[in-house]
């Protein structure tokens, strides 16, 4: 025992010391530490797939006929960067920020909020303004005639399908 003792004593007076003085002194976190959610509500399209793969099931979107809000309750958040990943617009990001004490769990909220664009031909909202912005940007001719033919929601273009092909 005395022996093992003394043995941990000399190897340990071997190596430099690590004590830090944090929190007196800041220290800077590993380079792949993952810490605070940074989201970016420019890019979200409101897709979804942060809420299907969060493990600890803290993510949810609320719509309404206005606007769709993704809200992370990021006081259960675990950090494991699945939702950043997942995201494909990149409008999450893992940052190395770590120092989030707090004692309110609502200063971890996050809420994302989006315009929702409605169909010309019934009205109901169909697609978040990210989404169809997405959807402007890739059509090659940008006329009023087309862009127009992308605010009909799934059912008004079918309808307005069939009855061309009458
Ligand atoms: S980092 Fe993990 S636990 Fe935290 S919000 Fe993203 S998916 Fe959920
Ligand atoms: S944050 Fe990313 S994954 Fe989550 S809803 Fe928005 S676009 Fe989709």
């Amino acid at each position: 025992m005395f022996r093992s003792k003394l043995r941990a004593l000399l190897l340990s007076s071997r190596h430099k010391k690590i004590i830090r003085h944090y929190p007196f002194v800041p220290v800077t976190p590993p380079e792949n530490l993952r810490g605070r959610l940074e989201v970016f509500a420019d890019r979200c399209i409101g897709c979804g797939n942060c809420v299907r793969v969060c493990p600890s099931r803290l993510i949810e979107i609320k719509s309404s006929d206005e606007e769709k809000a993704v809200i992370f309750y990021a006081g259960r958040c675990i950090y494991c960067g699945r939702c950043a990943v997942s995201c494909p617009e990149k409008a999450i990001q893992i940052t190395h920020e770590f120092e989030l004490a707090t004692d309110n769990k609502n200063d971890l909220e996050i809420i994302i909020k989006i315009k929702m664009v409605k169909c010309r031909q019934c009205g109901k909202p169909f697609i978040t303004q990210n989404m169809f912005n997405k959807q402007v940007a890739k059509l090659e001719d940008k006329s009023e005639e087309n862009i127009s033919r992308l605010m009909l929601c799934a059912e008004c273009k079918r309808k307005s399908q069939s009855r061309g092909n009458e």
